[in-house]
């Protein structure tokens, strides 16, 4: 069944990434029952004290398909879901998986303002949060959510009847992801059961996720890296274990490790960088690691050599988005090419060209922007005509914004981005949203966001304001984005007032010179 403003593969490609056996015409849930079948009494999945094996993770989708559908969800309808990583993420996913049910991923940091957002651009018939208030909210703001279900209602979802239908077609879409990489509000991106499949197999492999495997899910179980590269769903493939944290702090994390002998996680570099301090100081033990996974943002190369001496365990970097295309260091690279690149990319059949402004290919070693094409990227945002014009070449390129070099062993190195997104550990901050939220305060005139460089997350974000009257402080802005409801990591880390902005010839404002400002502001407050 194809939706309403999914622009898929054209028939040649979709024929070649199933002749070649990319696309396998499995869908997700058929996966799970797979895993089911093999080993029905293996342990899949983690909670705190709750336990599913597969057998009985298995069971209890077919009986979250069934309750969806009891509560008038159909196959195509859209499911909001903002959850954090508890058990009923995953049950939940699944039974989306099996009803035919897409779910829409928002972030557990998200608010109201991205919420109401990507529930409206979806066009979501119900909503699932563990925050009643904020569920109640997007039930009111949003015109085509009818339902609304928080984690203690969960219990009605769950009938006694599980439903061992699988009503999704390979071809459908799975799933909802946000982007991270794209300018303005948050865009969604379709991965279809086939292609996202792909995804989650291939990257299981090149990180030798098997049965022995305990994945550790520290970061949200909602980002593409934790859920599918190949983190949860991957894991579920494998027939390992995956193990739910509530929080990726060392102090959650590192007791999990012990008591699950977790073998492999995926982090974000400022965790990679807390979790060598934490793990020098605390001496946990940590012995049953044997990979840790390092991407969303670029990893500076002394941390990532202090992983295996302090942590004792290989390093994986990894380069990806949720628009499809994945990067991984190899677990047989040399430590050079580990500790220095962002890795090559996983397919044979990922298209990855390195082009300059007028989109001409750039020699070997020079940065250039990343475009590409493959059996697992997207051909365009979901409900985004115009959008998809800039985003994407004539011939179905993804322009990802990111600006990489190639090494001659094929590894990429990511030197920064073209667009306007600060990458905030990991974190994404999209420039213009938080300036067009700005622009509502009273005391801005008109604002510019820029990132300036931080030991610890890469980067941070500065606002500079031209104030309308008496200027406002960095407590006044952050009281009224907080209060219109955004993530906290959005949240300017400085703000500094301007008389006026710097201007390019052409009279833009001129990014530059601020992101050089930017750096002196912070120079004049650290001697203060
Ligand atoms: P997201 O979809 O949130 O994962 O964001 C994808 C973007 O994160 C990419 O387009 C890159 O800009 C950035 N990114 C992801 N992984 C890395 C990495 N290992 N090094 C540098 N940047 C990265």
């Amino acid at each position: 069944m194809t939706l309403d403003g999914f622009t898929g593969w054209p028939p040649e490609f979709a024929r070649r990434y199933r002749d070649l056996g990319y696309w396998q015409g499995r869908t997700l849930g058929g996966l799970l029952h797979d895993s089911a079948r093999r080993g029905p009494d293996r342990t899949a999945l983690v909670d705190g004290e709750r336990r599913w094996t597969y057998a009985e993770l298995d069971r209890d989708a077919g009986r979250v398909a069934a309750g969806l559908r009891r509560k008038g969800l159909v196959r195509g309808d859209r499911l909001l879901v903002h959850l954090p990583n508890v058990a009923e993420f995953v049950l939940l996913l699944f039974g989306c998986f099996r009803a035919g049910v897409v779910p829409v991923l928002a972030l557990p940091a998200h608010r109201e303002t991205e919420l109401e957002h990507l529930g409206t651009l979806a066009g979501a018939v119900a909503c699932v949060s563990d925050d009643a208030a904020l569920a109640a909210t997007i039930t009111e703001r949003v015109p085509t959510v009818r339902r609304a279900f928080v984690t203690g209602s969960f219990a009605e979802l769950l009938t006694e009847n599980p439903d061992g239908e699988d009503a999704a077609d390979p071809a459908d879409i799975a799933v909802l992801l946000l982007s991270g990489g794209t300018t303005g509000l948050p865009k969604l991106i379709p991965r279809t059961h086939d292609d996202y499949a792909y995804n989650l197999r291939a990257s299981a492999e090149v990180s030798a996720t098997t049965g022995d495997t305990v994945y550790l899910a520290a970061l949200p179980a909602a980002h593409n890296f934790a859920l599918a590269c190949p983190g949860v769903l991957g894991t579920l493939w494998a027939g390992g274990t995956v193990v739910l944290s509530a929080s990726a702090d060392p102090e959650t994390a590192f007791p999990l490790i012990e008591r699950e002998r977790v073998t492999t996680v995926a982090l974000v570099p400022p965790l990679v960088l807390v979790w060598l301090d934490a793990a020098e100081f605390l001496e946990p033990d940590l012995s049953s690691l044997r990979l840790v996974q390092a991407g969303g943002a670029r990893l500076k190369e002394e941390a990532a050599r202090r992983v295996r001496p302090v942590l004792g365990c290989a390093l994986q970097q990894v380069y990806g988005m949720a628009e499809g295309l994945l990067n991984f260091t190899r677990l047989d690279d040399p430590d050079e090419l580990v500790a220095n690149t962002q890795g090559r990319p996983l397919s044979a059949d990922d298209e990855v060209l390195l082009v300059d402004e007028d989109g001409r290919p750039v020699p070997d070693g020079e940065p250039g922007e990343l475009l590409v094409r493959g059996p697992y990227t997207l051909r365009g945002y979901f409900r985004a005509p115009e959008h998809n014009r800039r985003s994407f070449t004539p011939d179905g390129f993804y322009r990802s914004g990111d600006l990489v070099r190639r090494q001659p062993s094929g590894h990429l190195v990511v030197e920064g981005r073209r667009r306007d997104v600060i990458n905030r550990g990991g974190d994404k901050v999209p420039v213009e949203e938080v300036e067009n939220l700005l622009l509502a305060h009273p005391a801005v005139h008109d604002v510019a966001i820029v990132g300036f460089p931080d030991e610890a997350m890469g980067e941070r974000s500065c606002a500079f304001v031209v104030a309308h009257g008496t200027p406002p402080t960095r407590a006044d802005l952050v009281a009224h984005l907080t209060a219109l409801g955004i993530a906290a990591f959005k949240l300017p880390d400085r703000v500094r007032v301007l008389d006026s902005f710097p201007r390019t010839g052409l009279g833009k404002v001129d990014r530059v010179v601020l992101a050089d400002l930017a750096v002196r502001s912070g120079q004049r407050s650290a001697r203060a």
